[in-house]
Order: structure tokens, then C-alpha cells, then sequence
């Protein structure tokens, strides 16, 4: 992300999102999940939201929908967002992994390599100020550390990501919660804690220098070229300086491509 992009208005960061979209929704980079899937789960909510939550891999009703969280984990996440005041409209939800695992194994750690370039996009161009990992495989993978849930669960911490600093806030996975009550009642307890964090606003930023931006993985651009427009690898610097219009509508015109258009259909961003 050029520092240009860090500026960018929320509508046109949405329009950049839709190109990782387009992106994602090609992608062959892990040939079993690609061979397997019905569906490219990217994610879905608002693509200008102070909250992003990251869970696992889509399951099997994500995989029929193209929508993350929409089976029992799901409805479990949604009650306890409407808990806390919140929307699942009003904020963001993606996954480690895109595609569903067959039969919902874990995701290998090939897997997660292979996309996680898609999720640090969507860090990047969302811009969230709280990220939610829900359960031990987004935890590790954006800590970047093996300490599990257990230890970590409730305690917020300013982590940088690519070329922003956010406050990470680890939270048990719903899927676990539904089988143990205990475990849900520690969620739930957990849970309370967002409006809080969210009050506090963006934590303070690195100055741009000192953090290396992230790169897409080889390949995935050219996977989507022809199929975004044209416009498979996000032009950089191409698009005016602005400044960060948060809690804006984020509701930009797409930018022509079918992909952009099937993201808005499905309300997806
Ligand atoms: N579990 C996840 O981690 N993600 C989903 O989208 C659904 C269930």
C-alpha cells in the first residue's frame, strides 16, 4: 500500500477492495480448495468499518452462499454482535482462508500462506481500527506468534499490520462456544468489551517508512487479468490524494467490472 492509498476516501478504497475481489475469486493458488469449493468466500459487511472480525475458513453453508458466518457460528456471532448494539452491517467479516477445507479439516499451513495476502488487503484498504480473531488460527497467523487462544482471549493489543497499527482483540471461535456453555459465557463476557475498545479510536500510527508493505502472492494478479477489467494488480498511486472519510457511506460507484457489480448484487461490500 503506497501512502497515497493509507489517504484514500472510503469509496475508493472499496473500489480497490472489489479488485482483490475479483482477484480472490479466481484464485487456483491451493488446487485441492480450488477444485473442491462452490464458492470464493471473500468476506462481507462494511468495506469501511472500524470492526473486522476474522474467523477460520467458510464451512459448508458459507461455501453454498459465498457469505461467511452464515451457518450456527454464524447466527451465534450475529446475536452476539445485536448484544453488544452492533450490526453484522456494520461490520466487516472475512476469513483466513477464502475457500472451504474439504469436509471442514483445518486449514493446512500452506493454505494459509497461499491467502494470506488477500487478508492483509483487506486489512489494508478496510482500514478497521479493531480486529476480532476469532479462535486460534486467525490469532496465530496475525500475531504471527503460536500462543493460543486460551492464554489470549479478552486482552486487546496494539499490533502494526502491514502499514497501520490496529488494536487486536482476540476472541474463542462461536463454533466452540456452541457445544460449551462455559466457553460461551467467556465469549459473551468478551464480547461486552467491544463497545469499550471501539470508543478508543485508532491507536497511534507508524510513520509509513518503517513498515514494508505488503505484496499480493505471485500470481494471484494474473490469475484475475481479463477478469477484473483489466485491472487484475491494484494501480497503485493511481487514484487522487484524499483524506479518510470513516463512518462514510462507503457506497462508491464500481468500477465497470462484473465482479464489482456481483459484489454489489450480493451486498457483499
Ligand atoms: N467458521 C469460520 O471460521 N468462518 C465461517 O465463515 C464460518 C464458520
Amino acid at each position: 500500500m503506497s501512502s497515497a492509498e493509507t489517504d484514500l476516501p472510503a469509496d475508493e478504497r472499496r473500489e480497490l477492495l472489489k479488485e482483490v475481489y475479483a482477484q480472490a475469486k479466481v484464485c487456483t493458488r491451493c488446487p485441492e480448495l480450488a477444485a473442491t469449493r462452490k464458492t470464493v468466500v471473500f468476506g462481507a459487511g462494511n468495506a469501511n468499518a472500524d470492526l473486522m472480525f476474522v474467523g477460520e475458513a467458510p464451512g459448508a453453508s458459507e461455501d453454498e452462499q459465498g457469505v461467511p458466518f452464515v451457518g450456527r457460528a454464524g447466527k451465534l456471532l450475529s446475536t452476539l454482535l445485536e448484544e453488544v448494539g452492533l450490526k453484522r452491517d456494520d461490520v466487516f467479516i472475512a476469513n483466513v482462508l477464502k475457500c472451504r477445507p474439504p469436509g471442514n479439516r483445518d486449514p493446512l499451513p500452506v493454505e494459509i500462506d497461499n491467502c494470506q495476502g488477500y487478508l492483509r488487503r483487506q486489512v489494508e484498504l478496510i482500514q478497521p481500527t479493531v480486529i476480532c480473531t476469532l479462535g486460534n488460527f486467525s490469532t496465530k497467523l496475525l500475531r504471527g506468534d503460536p500462543t493460543g487462544i486460551t492464554r489470549l482471549h479478552g486482552q486487546p493489543e496494539v499490533l502494526a499490520l502491514g502499514r497501520r497499527a490496529v488494536r487486536l482483540y482476540p476472541i474463542f471461535h462461536p463454533a466452540a462456544a456452541l457445544y460449551t456453555p462455559r466457553m460461551l459465557e467467556t465469549l459473551r463476557e468478551d464480547f461486552m468489551r467491544l463497545p469499550d475498545l471501539l470508543a478508543l479510536g485508532a491507536p497511534e500510527q507508524p510513520s509509513l517508512e518503517e513498515v514494508p508493505e505488503y505484496e499480493l502472492p505471485e500470481g494471484a494478479d494474473a490469475e484475475a487479468e481479463g477478469d477484473a477489467a483489466g485491472t487484475g494488480s491494484v494501480a497503485k498511486g493511481s487514484v487522487a490524494n484524499g483524506s479518510p472519510a470513516k463512518g462514510a457511506s462507503a457506497n462508491g460507484s464500481a468500477s465497470g467490472s462484473a465482479e464489482a457489480d456481483e459484489a454489489d448484487q450480493l451486498g457483499l461490500f
